[in-house]
């Protein structure tokens, strides 16, 4: 094979995490022809839905607990390249952080941080090719071949691949890389949507379509408790969602799908205190009928569905007719409102893919045990992160580290 028609470095996918390795392996590496293969017909399109249009490009607090999965030395790889704050300071882009630490860039537009690592890798001398659908990766003695179905061939020393999960497949990512890599010696650990709405039974959600409440949420697993968070809760036809709720998406794949949500949607007060404001209202407004017992308390539909689910009867007694045994049933659903878990929405309305290429096919470069030659990073492996900015923190940092670690290989070799 003749030496000009190589590529030093192939980078299949053009993503967050694609275009993080390709600006950091370039700077390494200026004299390596770096290339970006995107499927699409040009990079970053997920990067611009990012944070509804805002791009929460990472948080204030890592700590491990906002990750899952079996990347054992990911919070190593975080600290071993430069914070959000720091990579896309040096792109010119400055950021900032909101009340919960979650950072978003300063313009609040997922598109100035898109043209900020296009203009970047352009300035580096990277190149871009879109409409390249990575199928096969050849091995031969000294190179690989990436192949589209249609036989087009690309020949490379290195490939960093790129190309996210499942989730969210109307950005490019259908899992096909995953697939490919299995044929590589990988295995993938349990794959389900993360970052998601939970579906519930239909049934359970008739009148609350729309209705948005704050709220705490704690997950159970066999009556096991695992996990809660505070914020708002959205109700849709089949589904819970909000952020509270996608995090525990993750939750599903590692107890096989028993998930019980439990809403306290008075997280704020006591049983006690609610029962005295309940109390209250039944003797204020007793010549009323039970659906407004709530008015005040919840939005409309919120307030008729939890009424009538708690005592099971229309609303159309008068809210003198309810004993205390009524108002403590409906304190009680109030704060303790659970729902089984059916599974997550499916992957067109998810983010994050939970689960992936395991932690134990790369060594602790991010490069496959089974293939020397490719390194690994973003959402193609097995980690996910909380809804936050943690998703596209983990892409940036496995980026530059597998861009840094696939560029230090070729060190010696005459490109
Ligand atoms: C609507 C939405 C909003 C989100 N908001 C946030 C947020 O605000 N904060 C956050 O932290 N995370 C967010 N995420 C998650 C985050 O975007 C992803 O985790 C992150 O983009 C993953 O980066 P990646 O480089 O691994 O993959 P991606 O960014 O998905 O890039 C993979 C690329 O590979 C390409 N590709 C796939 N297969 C092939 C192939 N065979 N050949 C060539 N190219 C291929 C795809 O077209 C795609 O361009 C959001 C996700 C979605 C869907």
């Amino acid at each position: 094979m003749s030496k000009e028609k190589i590529t030093d470095i192939a980078i299949i996918g053009g993503g967050a995490s694609g275009l993080a390795a390709a600006i950091e392996a370039k700077t390494i590496m200026p004299n390596a022809k770096v290339v970006i293969l995107e499927k699409l017909d040009r990079v970053g399109k997920k990067l611009l839905a990012t944070g509804n249009g805002r791009c929460n490009l990472s948080n204030t607090d890592l700590s491990e607990g906002h990750y899952h999965g079996s990347v054992r030395n990911a919070k190593r790889i975080m600290q071993a390249t430069p914070s959000a704050k720091e990579f896309f300071g040096s792109l010119g882009v400055l950021c900032t952080a909101d009340s919960k630490g979650r950072i978003y860039p300063r313009s609040n537009n997922a598109a100035t941080v898109l043209n900020a690592l296009r203009m970047r890798a352009e300035e580096l001398g990277v190149i871009e090719r879109c409409g390249f659908e990575a199928n096969f990766i050849e091995s031969g003695d000294n190179y690989f071949r990436i192949s589209t179905a249609s036989g087009e061939k690309y020949p490379c020393r290195r490939i960093i691949v790129a190309a996210g999960g499942y989730a969210a497949p109307q950005f490019g990512t259908d899992g096909s890389v995953i697939r490919l890599l299995r044929s590589k010696g990988c295995h993938t650990t349990k794959i389900c949507p993360a970052v998601a709405p939970l579906r519930v039974r239909p049934e359970l959600l008739k009148g609350l379509k729309g209705v948005r409440a704050k709220g705490r949420v704690t997950a159970y697993s066999g009556g096991r408790f695992l996990k809660d968070e505070t914020g708002e809760i959205q109700f849709t036809e089949n589904s819970l969602s909000g952020i509270c709720v996608f995090n525990m998406a993750h939750l599903i794949s590692r107890f096989d799908g028993k998930l019980t949500l439990r809403l306290d949607l008075a997280a704020d007060m006591e049983n006690e205190q609610l029962m005295g404001y309940l109390r209250i209202i039944h003797f204020q407004r007793g010549k009323h009928t039970t659906d407004e017992l709530l008015t005040g308390l919840f939005q409309r539909n919120l307030a008729a569905y939890i009424t009538k689910r708690a005592l099971g009867k229309p609303l159309t007694d008068k809210i003198a007719s309810l004993t205390d045994t009524d108002l403590r049933k409906i304190a009680q659903l109030i704060k303790n409102m659970d729902f089984d878990i059916l599974g997550s929405a499916p992957w067109k309305d998810a983010q994050v893919t939970s689960g992936g290429i395991s932690g134990e096919c790369v060594d602790d470069r991010l490069q496959l045990r089974s293939e020397k030659g490719i390194f690994l990073c973003g959402e193609i492996l097995d980690i996910d992160g909380d809804c936050g900015g943690y998703n596209l923190q983990w892409a940036w940092s496995s980026g530059i580290f597998a861009g840094r670690n696939c560029a230090e290989s070729l060190r010696g070799a005459s490109l």
